[in-house]
C-alpha cells in the first residue's frame, strides 16, 4: 500500500467515524460508538504504519514540505 492510498483510507473512515457517532447519538446504540472507535484505531494505524516516503521511510504525519519529503528530498506526487 502506498502513501496516497493509506491518506484516503483514513480521510474516507473519519467520515465514516463520524457518521456512526451521530447516528449512535441519535438511536442510543451504544455498540455503534464502539464500533466508531474500532474504526478510528484501525484508520490511524494503518496510517501510522504506510503514510511514509517510499524512498527513505520516513513518516509524514501531517507534513510533505510542499509535494518532497522533509527528509530525503523525494519528489511527492
Ligand atoms: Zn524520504
Amino acid at each position: 500500500m502506498n502513501y496516497k492510498l493509506s491518506g484516503r483510507i483514513r480521510i474516507v473512515c473519519l467520515f465514516i467515524t463520524i457518521i456512526l457517532c451521530i447516528y449512535a447519538t441519535l438511536t442510543q446504540k451504544s455498540w455503534l460508538t464502539v464500533a466508531a472507535i474500532v474504526i478510528y484505531a484501525v484508520a490511524t494505524l494503518q496510517y501510522a504504519i504506510f503514510h511514509r516516503c517510499p524512498r527513505c521511510g520516513e513518516g509524514f504525519r501531517y507534513l510533505t514540505n510542499g509535494g518532497y519529503c522533509p527528509r530525503c528530498g523525494e519528489k511527492l506526487e
